[in-house]
């Protein structure tokens, strides 16, 4: 049934599709599109024609994976699987538009309308005839369907352009902006469950990811590395190539673990990371951060805690799980399939260097305070980290 369908017409929402960034917008979009089904068993022409993007199928290809592939793609707002046919009289379309309702709706108790849009005005119907034309076709072929101009189950459009597109159904995409239309910003990935997540979202606003790594070793293991490539690798899926920086951040942590007061480790670290991520954005002309924090899920992320901790930063760091609960984090890691990587029982840097019970409401004067007993290294260690960062490119 699927090998129906040698075409996709994309429907992309409107938002910020208005005047000169119409372009910048479909030209992302496609880009995207490309990108996303450069993978699937199948090869595909994507393009625009009367400010309308198409997928063309060349040949045969995997329908489920380009649909899969499609799915991802943000800017997406529906999927329209398209039956394609050569303009050889109205008879003919006639026959194929029947053909087409008879395969696609077993059952015929339904209503429907015509919706018939000619783009090449030389066919010798126009719209409104099309449709009485179809209309009335359908209903001598199946007796069982009726019309209904207002709300029909079924709205079945046809345009007539060098081809002749047929199609009725709309697989819903995931909404968002195109990956590329806003902007560069940089996630802190660690392998949690919280951040994939939240650089998904942003990444669905149209921001290009980029993400950095902090990595611990030998307190950390080659595995708990592994499972932060895995889940940017499953973040790029949707959000395009993403350049992973891991940064090594040792030496940082064991400095700050012999000057400073162990219940303060955690802020602490938390600010020099920010202060690393922001050496990395001039790198890679990210103008903001982006963190998987959630008030109150940890005694980090205290309203104080996240304070004290933006305190260290220049540029805005984006929360987009902010207020989420930890389940709704949850299903939403399900739903982008970054879940099952997450609950991987790999220790990251943070879990190893924290106190039994760290500061709950850190007072920013006593954290600056505690900071004064390592301003001897720490900016030094801190150009280090940037400086000797291992860049992995990632593609999904
Ligand atoms: P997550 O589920 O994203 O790991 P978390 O609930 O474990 O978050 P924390 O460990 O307090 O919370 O980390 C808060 C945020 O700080 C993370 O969401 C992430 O953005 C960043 N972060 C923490 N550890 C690292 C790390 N090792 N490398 C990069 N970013 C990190
Ligand atoms: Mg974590």
């Amino acid at each position: 049934m699927s090998n129906l369908f040698k075409a996709f017409l994309i429907k992309y929402g409107e938002i910020g599709v208005k005047g000169k960034n119409r372009y910048m917008f479909e030209d992302a979009l496609m880009k995207q599109i490309k990108y996303s089904l450069r993978n699937v068993d199948g090869s595909f022409n994507v393009h625009k024609e009367q400010g309308r993007i198409y997928v063309e199928a060349e040949g045969d290809y995997d329908y489920d994976e380009a649909i899969d592939a499609l799915k991802k793609v943000f800017g997406i707002v529906g999927i329209c699987p398209m039956l394609q046919i050569d303009d050889n009289g109205f008879e003919d379309l006639s026959k194929q538009v029947v053909d087409y309702i008879d395969r696609q709706y077993a059952d015929k108790h339904i209503t429907f309308k015509v919706e018939a849009r000619r783009a090449r005005k030389n066919y010798p119907l126009n719209s409104m005839e099309i449709n009485a034309e179809l209309g009335h076709v359908l209903l001598e072929a199946f007796p069982e369907l009726s019309v209904d101009v207002h709300k029909p189950d079924v709205m079945l459009y046809v345009e007539i352009r060098q081809k002749i597109n047929i199609y009725s159904m709309e697989i819903p995409g995931p909404g968002g902006m195109p990956v590329g239309t806003n902007g560069r910003g940089m996630l802190l990935l660690s392998g949690g469950i919280d951040s994939p997540v939240s650089g998904y979202m942003v990444a669905k606003r149209g921001v290009t990811i980029d993400a950095c790594y902090f990595n611990s070793p030998p307190y950390t293991s080659e595995r708990a590395k592994q499972k932060v490539l895995d889940l940017a690798k499953i973040v790029s899926q949707y959000a395009g190539p993403i350049k992973l920086h891991v940064v090594n951040f040792t030496d940082i942590q064991l400095y700050i673990y012999e000057k400073c007061p162990h219940d303060e480790l955690t802020i602490i670290m938390k600010r020099v990371m920010i202060k690393v991520a922001e050496g990395l954005c001039e790198k890679t002309g990210a103008v903001g951060l982006i963190t998987g924090e959630s008030i109150g899920q940890v005694s980090s992320q205290t309203m104080q805690s996240l304070a004290v901790i933006n305190e260290a930063a220049t540029l805005p760091i984006f929360r987009p799980v902010v207020a989420f609960d930890k389940q709704e984090i949850i299903d939403l890691a399900e739903k982008i399939g970054t879940y099952e990587t997450s609950i991987q029982p790999y220790e990251d840097c943070c879990t190893i260097f924290v106190a039994k019970h760290p500061v709950t409401k850190p007072n920013i004067n006593v954290i600056k305070g505690s900071e004064t007993k390592i301003a001897d290294r720490i900016d030094e260690l801190i150009r280090t980290a940037i400086d000797t960062a291992e860049v992995i490119e990632i593609e999904g």
